[in-house]
């Protein structure tokens, strides 16, 4: 595997690495209330890829998934609390992985946004 192959990032302490498989199928900013309470931000910022791609190299037991809804899987660092990815049980085949996370910058565009009406009138628009 050579590098343009995959994505990488890690967690804030860096305790966990991994690695995601690319093609990347969307990126997305979702607005949503859950992804907002649990990054603390106006949004959660996501790359879609396939779970069989994703491959944690390190620090596999800082993880912690925390169930937001009967589906979602929302997957952080304990150590840190870096939000690492988002995932749905009813769709085990793929993963949302942070872009915040990932090293280098994302370079792919963000081509897709969730909850927009619940955008926060505090986010700049610019
Ligand atoms: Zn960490
Ligand atoms: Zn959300």
């Amino acid at each position: 595997m050579t590098e343009s192959n995959y994505l990488q990032g890690s967690c804030l302490c860096g305790g966990v690495r991994y690695r995601a498989a690319l093609p990347v199928a969307h990126a997305s900013h979702c607005y949503c209330t859950m992804c907002q309470k649990q990054h603390g931000a106006a949004a959660g910022s996501y790359a879609n890829v396939a779970s069989a791609g994703f491959v944690v190299e390190a620090g596999a037991e800082l993880i912690t998934e925390y169930a937001s809804s009967d589906h979602g899987r929302r997957g952080f660092c304990r150590a840190c609390g870096s939000t690492l990815f988002w995932r749905s049980t009813e769709s085990p085949d793929r993963i949302a992985i942070t872009l915040g996370t990932l090293e280098p910058e994302y370079a792919g565009p963000v081509e897709r946004e969730w909850f927009v009406e619940n955008k926060p009138a505090w986010l700049p628009l610019k």
